[in-house]
């Protein structure tokens, strides 16, 4: 079963199962999602109670993960439009020409300005999001292959193979699956080459830990010192 409790401006949404155990066992998943074990015979009262005694641990975990908020003013695609692409802000430029024959679609970046050459206005969009999905797509591997390659070797885990994809996630900057294929949020194209950096370094720690426990962190700070500083970079950034 699925229930919330509320704690100060938060809500924790939780699910439930009981089972043949003594003690409550409270977890929480990269998916963000809390999952709660209790005894057959507990109350949802008292677990309740003990999920609120607990609260402020959950939502440090909770925290821990790559959460943002999807951005709440949506773009327009107009000219004069500000874009983000890897940290740094550009005008969005709008070239359209009736001219189908010798129109060809484009985007580039030219100064400071991300140039877009269209047939007719409906498209800049797509042609935008077409554009970033493909320099997503470069860049990631670029950035991941020798973070990947060093971080096999000094943590000793040769047996994982190189395996990162590209996902549209809403609520998640990069993921990780059991069998150690990393999955990076289109998105993170537009934030700073550090921060891009710190998402698949926190992935690949995952490799080693699949928690957030101090194990975690301490591996974490040892891959990247200056990590706190790019995750709170990233959170800020399309909030
Ligand atoms: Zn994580």
């Amino acid at each position: 079963m699925r229930d919330y409790i509320e704690f100060g401006s938060k809500r924790i949404d939780f699910s439930l199962d009981f089972s043949e155990r003594k003690t409550l066992g409270i977890t929480v998943t990269p998916d963000l999602e809390v999952l709660v074990k209790a005894p057959m015979d507990s109350s949802i009262d008292s677990v309740k109670d003990k999920l609120r005694n607990k609260a402020s641990w959950i939502i440090r975990q909770l925290s821990f993960f790559l959460a943002f908020h999807p951005k709440l003013t949506d773009r327009k695609f107009v000219g004069g439009e500000t874009h983000l692409y890897l940290g740094r802000q550009y005008r969005l430029k709008v070239i359209i020409s009736d001219d189908v024959k010798s129109t060809k679609d484009d985007v580039k970046l030219k100064g400071q300005f991300l140039e877009v050459k269209a047939t007719n206005k409906d498209g800049v969009k797509e042609l935008v999001e077409a554009w970033y999905l493909n320099k997503a797509k470069d860049r990631f591997h670029q950035i991941a292959l020798p973070l990947f390659e060093s971080f096999i070797k000094r943590n000793d885990i040769s047996e994982i193979n190189y395996n990162i994809s590209i996902r549209h996630m809403q609520t998640r900057w990069g993921s990780c699956t059991a069998k150690g294929k990393i999955i990076l949020n289109p998105e993170l194209i537009k934030a700073p080459k550090s921060c891009i950096e710190y998402v698949i370094i926190h992935e690949l720690c995952h490799l080693v830990h699949h928690d957030h426990t101090q194990r975690f962190l301490d591996l974490q700070t040892r891959e990247m010192p200056e990590w706190e500083k790019w995750k709170n970079k990233l959170e800020n950034l399309l909030a």
